[in-house]
Formats: structure tokens, C-alpha cells, sequence
């Protein structure tokens, strides 16, 4: 027999599906000749802020530019804190040092892989000035607690909703999305991302005014008014060709979340009876989105091994937790440090979720997994 191929993620199916739709809004854009920033941009953050339920949306090249800009904004002093999760994608604290700002990692939940207010609360200094909650994986981080604790403390949340776009979350005043649960949050359209562009683009979300101004300004070198600089900010804009893409594929977001959710409760049924795989656990309160189905494994890069044999495709998001990348050396941590996230980053193994699968792959998946630890 020869083995099946089932990527991680394969994007073919959904280009195929809304080919004569973003190849339309492609073309007017084209035939525009407006590339940057513009109306194509601007109803894109509409619809996306109207979409979150957030007040202001602000369109950027890329999810680390998006966390970057909003430290940035914020004009912390240098030295200041900012508490990020040690497990999580690069980004989150690589913006902080960009921002000249110091990363401070703090633990995570061992079910959730979230940040919770308790891991923060031990990471907190008197320099902190902002925490970054990842909502990882595509579930949100327990939020309402987390604001009440920065509230208190007087520190800024940023949300890195890279992973998330249309998680919701039962909070205090009913159900919020991933977005708007905070003073501010990032997004990331990398292809593979829920919503993901044809390239790179990102978007800022907040509910204050004058620091989406602030952001707007931040994203062309710092000016309102052309050759007249209030800040010194950068060249980050959404691309209008990318906005066009991501305009056309936000009416199926929903739908592709759904099918990541219905996939997921497909992967938890047939994987129940492995006792050696932990397959994702979800908060009460939260609707998962799913941009990774994450399992904890034993014998982990064994099972990556035999499962790559029979054509199956899977990643480890992460394999070493941020507070031991060589790059935060001088920041003194050391292995022991934050033992949850280091042993995530020795048993996690991601699995193909995208909303194209089909029941058929999710049961080559899961038969292949039931083979190699012979359940
Ligand atoms: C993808 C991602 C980012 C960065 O987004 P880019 O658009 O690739 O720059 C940041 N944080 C998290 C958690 C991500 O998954």
C-alpha cells in the first residue's frame, strides 16, 4: 500500500473553493492602482472590528509588527517589564526586546497552555508595566482574572491573538472574542493562521481612541500630516492586495472555525482509548478555534517519526521554551525555571486540523497513532 499524504495543513482546497472571489477582489484592487493603505484597507478594519466587536481595528504587515507597534505605543520607559508566557511562538517576546523593553517569562497552565493570572502574578515586579497573554492554540486565556490583576497593579494587557481570530470566551459582561478583552490586541494573517492572507499582514485592535490614533500613526513613520513627525515610527501597512484576500475569506471564518472544532471532537473520539496521548483540553467557558490541534505524547519524537513514515504531517509548537532560547541568555534563566512550559516543549505534537481534513484523514491520523502504541 502506499502511504497517504496528509500534510499539516493544506491550502489548496479553500483557494480552490473561493478561487472567482478573491481572484475579483484582486483584480479591482489591480485595476485601482491603489496598493497602499485606502479604501480597500479601511473596509477590511471596519468589517473585521464590526466582525470582533471592537471599537477600532488597525491594519500592519505582520502579527510581530501588530505586538511591536502597540508596545511601542504604549512609551514605556527602557528597562520596563513585560510578562510573557515561555511557551509560545518567538514573536511574543521578541517584540518586547524590539521594543527595548525586557521579556520577563512566567509559567503556563499545563491543560490550557495558557498564561493564567496566577502564573503572571509570580513573574510580577515593580517594574512590570504590561502583560501579554497568548490565547495559544486558538482558546483564549482566562481573561477576565488577568485584567482584574493588571487593573489592580495598574498594567497594560495586550492580547497576542495571532492564533485566535474568533475564539470567544465567556467573560464577565457575556461573550467576548479574542480581540476584545483588553487594552489592546495583536493579529497575525500568516497563511496559516485561521484567517490567513496570501503573504504577510497583521492588525492592531483596541477600544481607546487616542491610542488607535497613536497606532495609525506608528504604522507610516510616526505623522499624521506627510513629512511631519510627532513619533518616530516605522513603514508597516496592510497591503490593499492583502486586505482584498482577507476581506473576501472573513464571511467564512466562522464556518472554517466551526469544521476546526467538529475535526477536533473527531480527533478527541478516536484518540480517547490511547492512554499515552493527552489530546487537548478546553475551558468550560471558552470556544476553541483550533489554528493547531495539540496533543501531549509519550514517546513524542518516536511518534513524530512513525507518523512522517506513513505520509502524516505534524509540527512541534514549541520545542524549546523562550526562557532557554540563547538569544535570553543574559536574562539569567535557567533550565527547572518554568517547568510546565519546558515539559510541554519535550511532549507536545501538533496534528493536521484544517477545515478542508475530512473524516477520512482524521481516521488515517488516528489509526496511525493507535498503531504505534499498538492500543
Ligand atoms: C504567528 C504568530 C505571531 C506573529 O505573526 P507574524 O504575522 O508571523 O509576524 C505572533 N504570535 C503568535 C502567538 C503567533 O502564532
Amino acid at each position: 500500500m502506499t502511504p497517504v499524504k496528509i500534510p499539516l495543513l493544506d491550502l489548496t482546497a479553500q483557494y480552490a473553493e473561493l478561487r472567482a472571489e478573491i481572484e475579483g477582489a484582486l483584480r479591482s484592487v489591480v485595476e485601482s492602482q491603489r496598493f497602499i493603505l485606502g479604501p480597500v484597507v479601511e473596509d477590511f478594519e471596519r468589517a473585521v472590528a464590526a466582525r470582533l466587536g471592537v471599537t477600532y481595528a488597525v491594519g500592519c504587515a505582520n502579527g510581530t509588527d501588530a505586538l511591536l507597534l502597540v508596545l511601542r505605543a504604549l512609551a514605556a520607559r527602557p528597562g520596563d517589564e513585560v510578562i510573557v508566557p515561555a511557551f509560545t511562538f518567538f514573536a511574543t517576546a521578541g517584540a518586547v526586546w524590539n521594543a527595548g523593553l525586557r521579556p520577563v517569562f512566567c509559567d503556563v497552565d499545563p491543560r490550557t497552555f495558557n498564561v493564567t493570572a496566577a502564573t503572571l502574578d509570580a513573574a510580577w515586579s515593580t517594574r512590570t508595566r504590561a502583560v501579554i497573554p497568548v490565547h495559544l492554540f486558538g482558546q483564549m486565556a482566562p481573561m477576565e482574572a488577568i485584567r482584574a490583576l493588571a487593573r489592580e497593579r495598574g498594567a497594560f494587557v495586550l492580547e497576542d491573538a495571532a492564533q485566535a481570530i474568533g475564539a470567544q470566551r465567556a467573560d464577565t459582561a457575556g461573550w467576548v472574542h479574542a480581540g476584545a478583552a483588553a487594552d489592546a490586541a495583536a493579529f497575525s494573517f500568516f497563511p496559516s493562521k485561521n484567517l490567513g492572507a496570501f503573504g504577510d499582514g497583521g492588525l492592531m485592535t483596541t477600544g481607546d481612541a487616542a491610542f488607535a490614533e497613536r497606532l495609525r500613526k506608528l504604522r507610516v513613520h510616526g505623522g499624521e500630516r506627510m513629512y511631519h513627525h510627532e513619533m518616530v515610527g516605522t513603514n508597516s501597512r496592510l497591503d490593499a492586495l492583502q486586505a482584498a484576500v482577507l476581506h473576501a475569506k472573513l464571511p467564512h471564518l466562522d464556518r472554517w472555525n466551526e469544521t476546526r472544532r467538529q475535526n477536533a471532537a473527531l480527533y478527541d473520539e478516536r484518540l480517547r482509548h490511547v492512554t499515552e496521548i493527552c489530546t487537548p483540553w478546553v475551558d468550560q467557558g471558552n470556544e476553541h478555534v483550533f489554528n493547531q490541534y495539540t496533543v501531549r505524547a509519550q514517546r513524542r519524537d518516536e511518534l513524530k517519526r512513525h507518523l512522517e513514515g506513513q505520509g502524516i504531517g505534524t509540527a512541534i509548537y514549541y520545542p524549546l521554551a523562550l526562557h532557554l532560547q540563547p538569544c535570553f541568555r543574559e536574562l539569567g534563566y535557567r533550565e527547572g525555571d518554568l517547568p510546565v512550559a519546558e515539559a510541554l516543549s519535550r511532549d507536545v505534537l501538533s496534528l493536521p486540523i484544517y477545515a478542508e481534513l475530512g473524516e477520512a484523514r482524521i481516521d488515517c491520523v488516528a489509526a496511525a497513532i493507535t498503531e504505534f502504541y499498538g492500543s
